[in-house]
């Protein structure tokens, strides 16, 4: 269904995972989208192949989210090309677990760059040149419902994630910008398949009632659902997209 013509989505971390399946999605739903990477190159072209083929509009923009001034030159980009940017979807993450005890400075220090300053400067730059009525999507997780040991400083970053959530929905008063949060369960990427044993992913899937990990398309379901006219009256608000796991 293509409701949204003329309008424009960048979806930070779309070259694999749930960013790609929100990419695919808004795309189907006629969106012109920016699909930002890091390093998968070849993987973000494809899609964006897939989409043009597909009778889509979208371009990849190599972006660090955690590098301000890479961010605000593809907002320049996206402005370009596209006339402005009515969504940001600021899927981009990395995860890395360990007790608290056993945690090195690399990894709080990565996940506070990509996870937390990287959402933080995607959110700055919509902030100031998101077109009135857009849309803002932040990813967190349930974990930090749920505060499974080993997850401390990814679900920290997360948890400040949902902080700025809240917060920007206010500070946006008067342009008729919702900002709002999915926060995924497990669900099938690399993300969170790698490194974990069968029986491992088989416990955690079961932890929901649907008793299923949860599938990109999924999550893209519920990013499209907040990006639509009909989500237009959520706002500052996580949606836990878990299968009811908490
Ligand atoms: P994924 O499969 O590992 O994909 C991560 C994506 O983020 C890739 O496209 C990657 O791009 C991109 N990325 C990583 N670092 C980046 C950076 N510095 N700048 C720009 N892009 C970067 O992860 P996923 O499972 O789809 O996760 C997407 C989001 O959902 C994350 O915020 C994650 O925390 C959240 N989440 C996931 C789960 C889950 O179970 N999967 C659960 C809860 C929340 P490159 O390939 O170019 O590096």
């Amino acid at each position: 269904m293509n409701t949204q013509h003329n309008r424009t989505a960048i979806v930070t971390g779309a070259s694999r995972g749930i960013g790609a399946a929100i990419a695919r999605r808004l795309a189907s739903d006629g969106f012109a989208v920016i699909v930002n990477y890091a390093g998968s190159a070849g993987a973000a072209e494809k899609l964006v192949h897939e989409i043009e083929t597909a009778g889509g509009r979208a371009i990849t923009a190599q972006a660090d989210v955690s590098d301000a001034d890479a961010v605000a030159r593809m907002f320049n980009a996206a402005e370009a090309i596209f006339g402005g940017v009515d969504v940001l979807v600021n899927n981009a993450g990395i995860m890395k677990l360990a007790p608290i005890g056993d945690s090195d400075d690399a990894l709080f220090d990565s996940q506070i760059a990509i996870n937390l300053k990287g959402t933080f400067n995607a959110l700055r730059e919509a902030a100031r040149r998101l077109r009135d009525g857009g849309r803002i999507v932040n990813f967190s997780t349930s974990i930090v419902g749920l505060r499974l040991e080993n997850y401390g400083v990814y679900a920290a970053t997360k948890a400040a994630v949902e902080t700025l959530t809240a917060i920007l929905s206010k500070e946006l008063r008067g342009r008729s910008i919702t900002v709002n949060a999915v926060a995924p369960g497990p669900t099938a990427t690399a993300l969170f398949l790698d490194g974990k044993s069968p029986e491992l992913i088989e416990r955690m899937a079961k932890m929901n009632p649907l008793e299923r990990l949860g599938m990109p398309e999924d999550i893209a379901a519920a990013v499209a659902f907040l990006a639509s006219p009909d989500g237009g009256w959520i706002n500052g608000q996580v949606l836990r997209a878990n299968g009811g796991m908490i």
